[in-house]
C-alpha cells in the first residue's frame, strides 16, 4: 500500500495519519464496503497502524455537515457491518488507537487535532458538507463534548481537487451563500471567461469558516497536491471510476 501522510500532524507525536495512494494493484485503492479486495484493503491497514479491523471506523458518508463522537463501541462500523450509521459525514473522538476513516475521491479530507484535550476528527468535506459548515460542526462538537479550545486546534486539509481544477456551475456560487458573505466568496470563488462558470477552492472555503470559528491561521495546513492533476491519488473527476477512492485516516497513538 502506497500512502502518504498529513506531516503537520504527525511531528506532534500523538497522532498516526494516512492518505492512500493510488497504485498498479486493481485492488489497491479499492475501499468501498463489498467491493472485491476492500476487506483485505482495511486487514492490511490495520497491520499498518497496529490495530484489528474491529477499531477501524467509518461513517457511512453521504453529503451532510453532520459529525458525530464515536468510541470503540463504534469500531469495524461500515467495514464488518455495512450500512450501520448513515447520515453522518464526520467523526471526532478522544480514544487512543481507534482509526478513523472517511473515503475521498477530489472532496477533502479534513483532519482536526486538538493537543491539549488530545482528541481528533476526521471528516469528509466536498462541496456540500463545505458550504454547510462540517469543519465548523466538528469544532463545534469538540468544544462542548470534550472542552476544546479553538485556538489550540490544529486542522489540517490533505489532498483534493484543487482551485485551479474544480469548475463548477453559477448555481454552486448561491448555495455557499448562506453561510458565506459575498466579500468571503469571492476570496475562494474565482469567475472565468466562459459563461456561468467559475473555480472554487474548497480548501480555502474551509480555511475561512475555520477562522471565524476560532482557529489561528497558523494552525490550518493545506496540501499542495491536487487529485485531478497530480495523478497521485484517486480522483472521480479524472478517472470517472465509482470504486477507486482515496482513504484518509487518523488514529491517536
Ligand atoms: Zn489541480
Amino acid at each position: 500500500m502506497n500512502y502518504s501522510t498529513i506531516q503537520t500532524l504527525d511531528d506532534t507525536k500523538l497522532v498516526k495519519t494516512i492518505c492512500t495512494q493510488k497504485s498498479a494493484d486493481k485492488n489497491d485503492g479499492v475501499w468501498k464496503y463489498g467491493e472485491e479486495g476492500a476487506l483485505q484493503n482495511y486487514e492490511e491497514l490495520g497491520r499498518l497502524f497496529g490495530v484489528s479491523t474491529s477499531d477501524i471506523v467509518h461513517v457511512k458518508q453521504t453529503h451532510t455537515a453532520e459529525v458525530r463522537i464515536v468510541t470503540k463501541k463504534d469500531g469495524g462500523e461500515e467495514i464488518l457491518r455495512p450500512e450501520s450509521v448513515s447520515g453522518y459525514d464526520g467523526m471526532i473522538t478522544n480514544e487512543k488507537r481507534l482509526l478513523l476513516c472517511t473515503l475521498q475521491a477530489d472532496c477533502v479530507p479534513l483532519f482536526f487535532l486538538d493537543p491539549v484535550q488530545q482528541v481528533i476528527g476526521m471528516i469528509h468535506s466536498g462541496w456540500k458538507g463545505t458550504a454547510n459548515q462540517i469543519g465548523v460542526n466538528a469544532v463545534r462538537l469538540m468544544k462542548e463534548a470534550f472542552g476544546c479550545r479553538p485556538s489550540d486546534i490544529l486542522a489540517a486539509m490533505g489532498p483534493c481537487i484543487c482551485g485551479d481544477c474544480y469548475e463548477v456551475g453559477e448555481e454552486l456560487l448561491e448555495q455557499f451563500g448562506v453561510f458565506y458573505s459575498e466579500e468571503e466568496r469571492k476570496c475562494f470563488f474565482h469567475k472565468r471567461e466562459k459563461e456561468g462558470k467559475y473555480l472554487l477552492d474548497l480548501p480555502e472555503a474551509i480555511s475561512i469558516s475555520l477562522q471565524r470559528e476560532g482557529l489561528k491561521k497558523e494552525n490550518i495546513t493545506r496540501s499542495f497536491s491536487c487529485t485531478l492533476h497530480d495523478g497521485i491519488f484517486a480522483s472521480y473527476r479524472k478517472e470517472k471510476d465509482p470504486v477507486a477512492r482515496m482513504l484518509t485516516g487518523i488514529m491517536l497513538i
